[in-house]
């Protein structure tokens, strides 16, 4: 699924190519992102909300495919397609976001270090993996880069908030920026269908530590194998040696 990175590099590359055109009548003004959701801001202060789910693509200019289910024309002549294989992401027309945003925590390329902490202490018995990736509490990150920036911590996905030390938490907040911000350079993640908005895939794959990486050896060369292990409804990937 996108994530953050993914969300956002389609929100850049968008900005550049809409803003200021208009959309059945209406002026776009900007585009936000909040979570993994994009939000396309029009003049009169109605918003087109996004979100792409499992699936779900954006392409600037791209050419319709049995999986496009919404084609939006600018009054230019130019078009944006929406394309989704599965069909799990949506788009609506909203007066205001707030709803839809009022659900989401703190974003994770702004959370404080104190935020963070707070956010762990609501729930001490959790397992870091998932508190992750509950929106509620941090907005944005998925299961590929919460596994990334778990491994990039040293700290394995199931050990619970409570037990995690002062130096442990510090690792994490600022390796949740810090992988964020790489994957964001290289344009996200194209694990299976994500292309940005320019119909091109995004390389972070080729940085990736542990994700999908199951059998392989950890990449710090301490003879650990990467393994995968079932979380919820979700998996979880790391290294047993140097994630403790
Ligand atoms: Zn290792």
């Amino acid at each position: 699924m996108p994530e953050l990175p993914e969300v956002e590099t389609i929100r850049r590359q968008l900005s550049g190519k809409i803003v200021g055109k208009k959309l059945n009548g209406k002026k776009i003004s900007n585009i936000r992102r909040r979570a993994k959701v994009l939000i396309i801001n029009f003049k009169d202060g109605s918003s087109l909300v996004f979100h792409l789910k499992l699936t779900g693509q954006l392409i600037f200019s791209g050419k319709p495919s049995k999986h496009t289910r919404k084609i939006f024309k600018f009054d230019d002549g130019s078009h944006l397609i929406f394309n989704d294989a599965r069909k799990f992401g949506w788009w609506k027309e909203v007066k205001d976001t707030k709803k839809i945003e009022e659900k989401f925590g703190p974003e994770a390329l702004e959370i404080s270090l104190k935020e963070f902490k707070d956010a762990l202490e609501k729930r001490p018995n959790a397992k870091i993996k998932p508190l992750l990736i509950d929106q509620g509490l941090i907005a944005g990150i998925g299961n590929i880069y919460s596994d990334e920036i778990l491994f990039t911590s040293k700290v394995h996905p199931l050990r619970q908030s409570k037990t995690l030390k002062n130096e442990e938490i510090r690792r994490i907040h600022k390796n949740i920026r810090k992988i964020l911000k790489d994957a964001i350079k290289h344009m996200g993640s194209s694990v299976q269908y994500y292309l940005d908005a320019c119909g091109r895939k995004g390389d972070y794959v080729k940085h990736h530590k542990v994700y999908q990486k199951e059998g392989e050896k950890c990449p710090r060369r301490d003879g650990g194998i990467i393994r995968r292990i079932k979380l919820g409804g979700r998996s979880a990937r790391f290294c047993p040696r140097c994630q403790l």
